[in-house]
C-alpha cells in the first residue's frame, strides 16, 4: 500500500475525494524559480481548523449575512444587523481599537446568535480564531470541571482570555432554580471579560439583559460591557422583534 503524503493529510474531505486539481496535493503553487505561495486547498484545511476550534456547530456555521432575514422586520432588528456587519466589514481597523466590543442586547428570537456567528464566520475566513461559548452550556461545563479539577479550569479560562475574538452568547441567561445569576457566573464572567477589557481584545456579546438590567446584576461587569461597545452597541426590545412568535 502507498503511504499517504503529508500534504494529503491536512487537506479536508472534499479535497481528499476530489483531489485538488491546483496543487496536485502539494499544498503549494509555483509562483516562479523560487518562489511559492500556499495553495487554495491548504487555506482551506487552516480555516477549518480555526472553526474546529472555535466551538461553533456545524448548523451555525452556515448563519452569515446573506441568510439573516431583514425584510418584513423591525427597524431595530435592521439597524441591528447593519452594526453587526459593519463591525465585521471593518474588524481589521477596529481590532486596534479601544472600544471594540460588540454587543446586541434584548429580546430573544431577534437574531443575535445569528448575527455574531456571522461576524465570527466571516472572520474564521480571514483567519482569526474565534471562540464560541454559549452562556448556560458553558458555565455549566465549567462547573462540572470545577468539581472534577479545580486546577484545569484556568486552561478553560485562558482559551477565553486569549481567542483573538470570543462570543460570549446568551450572557447571564436565566437557568436552574435561580434567576439571578450565580456568584459563580459572575466571577467566571468578570475575570474573562475584565482581562479582555484591559487587554483591548475584540468581544462579542449577547444578552437578553438590556444595559439597566446587566448594570444591575453586576455593575463593574455592566459598565465595562457598555464601555468597550460604545459605536457597537444594538438593543431590541419588544415582543414583535421577536421572529419566533410572529
Ligand atoms: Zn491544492
Amino acid at each position: 500500500m502507498n503511504s499517504v503524503p503529508s500534504t494529503f493529510q491536512n487537506l479536508n474531505t472534499t479535497d481528499r475525494r476530489n483531489g485538488c486539481p491546483e496543487c496536485d496535493f502539494q499544498g503549494y503553487i509555483k509562483t516562479g524559480p523560487n518562489t511559492v505561495r500556499l495553495c487554495r486547498c491548504r487555506e482551506q484545511g487552516r480555516i477549518e481548523k480555526l472553526f474546529e476550534c472555535s466551538r461553533i456547530s456545524p448548523a451555525f456555521r452556515m448563519k452569515n449575512f446573506d441568510n439573516f432575514e431583514t425584510e418584513n422586520r423591525p427597524a431595530t432588528v435592521q439597524a441591528m444587523a447593519r452594526a453587526a456587519r459593519n463591525y465585521a466589514d471593518n474588524f481589521a481597523e477596529l481590532k486596534t481599537k479601544v472600544n471594540n466590543w460588540l454587543v446586541l442586547l434584548g429580546e430573544p428570537g431577534s437574531g443575535k446568535t445569528h448575527l455574531s456567528l456571522a461576524v465570527g464566520n466571516q472572520l474564521i475566513n480571514e483567519f482569526i480564531s474565534v471562540l464560541y461559548f454559549q452562556h448556560v452550556e458553558g458555565i455549566s461545563e465549567l462547573m462540572t470541571i470545577l468539581k472534577k479539577d479545580e486546577e484545569s479550569i484556568g486552561e478553560k479560562l485562558s482559551e477565553m482570555k486569549r481567542a483573538d475574538f470570543l462570543i460570549w452568547d446568551d450572557l447571564f441567561k436565566p437557568w436552574g432554580e435561580s434567576k439571578q445569576p450565580k456568584s459563580f457566573e459572575i466571577r467566571i464572567a468578570f475575570e474573562v471579560l475584565n482581562f479582555r477589557y484591559l487587554n483591548l481584545m475584540p468581544t462579542a456579546i449577547n444578552s437578553e439583559h438590556l444595559p439597566d438590567e446587566l448594570l444591575m446584576i453586576d455593575r463593574a461587569i455592566g459598565s465595562r460591557i457598555l464601555e468597550r461597545s460604545k459605536g457597537h452597541l444594538a438593543t431590541v426590545s419588544g415582543i414583535e422583534n421577536n421572529y419566533r412568535l410572529l
